[in-house]
């Protein structure tokens, strides 16, 4: 790949990652505070869709606590609320002090104002990297929580401080049900699995992807749930461990897109350069205007 074609792939990919402004349609959809009523059904893709029917993931249960509830973002598909509940007893079993969840979607869905591109239709779930006991705090106390990051200032490898066995265990308990499309971490993090898990047993990072942030949070996106018809499924990820040369390029250029995008002028800065967003299906619109 040319230099300057990477750059403008890396610099599409940080807009779609962290959009820098919020475009207008996110005031709307963060306006209504509850979920339509009826049966839940998703439109469109994670990062161009609504969902009708969220359900509330309750801010305790056994082995998880949500955080940051004063966002409005802990709804979601009936099956994603399922999925954080049952990831959360699985890891209370497994001995782990409980999980902080963070964002989901908001009640309907839609593009948010600030911090992601994806987590519309109810298929997204961001799960902390702090594996620390954790106070019992009330929910309002969860406002401001302690950040553990896995992955080095310079972005090149994990930090050794931190990075527990305890965490290979956790990705690898949540990338394990079968309806979990994927899992984004940081790039660093994929290539530490792939040097420490035995190719014997590297098959559950394939669905493991390499991307930018997520560095002190995984992001697990469920599959489209049956009775969405009109839920827009992912491109497929690629066949093997990912453990190749795919992801030797986040490397490569780490120096390089650093510095593309801090030097670039303003009319090529990320947000400007990202091709504009496919527009969200048309029964989003009844989602929103629902009473
Ligand atoms: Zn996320």
């Amino acid at each position: 790949m040319r230099p300057s074609f990477r750059i403008a792939v890396f610099l599409a990919s940080l807009a779609w990652a962290a959009p820098l402004a919020a475009p207008a349609a996110a005031k709307e959809w963060h306006a209504p505070k509850l979920p339509t009523k009826g049966p839940a059904e998703i439109f469109g893709g994670p990062a161009n869709g609504c969902i009708a029917g969220a359900q509330a993931l309750p801010p305790d249960g056994p082995g998880y606590q949500a955080v940051r509830l004063s966002r409005n973002r802990n709804w979601s598909h009936p099956q994603t609320v399922s999925y954080v509940r049952d990831l959360g007893a699985r890891a209370q079993a497994a001995g782990f002090a409980p999980l902080y969840v963070g964002d989901l979607s908001q009640p309907r869905g839609g593009p948010m104002r600030d911090g992601h591109a994806s987590h519309q239709n109810g298929t997204d779930v961001d799960i902390w990297f702090n594996l620390n006991p954790k106070p019992p705090l009330p929910a309002s106390q969860r406002e401001i929580i302690e950040i553990v990051r896995l992955v080095t200032a310079d972005e090149k490898r994990i930090e050794p401080a931190t990075f527990r066995p305890e965490h290979v265990r956790l990705l690898q308990m949540a990338a394990a049900p079968a309806n979990v499309d994927r899992v984004l971490v940081h790039y660093a993090i994929k290539r530490h699995l792939c040097e420490i898990v035995p190719q014997a047993e590297r098959g559950w990072l394939r669905k493991l992807r390499p991307w930018v942030g997520h560095n002190e949070h995984f992001h697990v996106r469920l599959a489209c749930p049956a009775g969405s018809p009109n839920c827009q499924p992912q491109a497929a990820i690629p066949q093997g461990d990912g453990c190749d040369a795919t992801l030797d390029w986040w490397f490569a250029d780490a120096e390089e897109r650093r510095k593309a995008a801090a030097s670039a002028p303003p009319a090529t800065r990320p947000r400007q350069t990202a091709p504009p967003r496919p527009k969200l299906p048309a029964q989003c619109a009844a989602v929103l205007a629902a009473p």
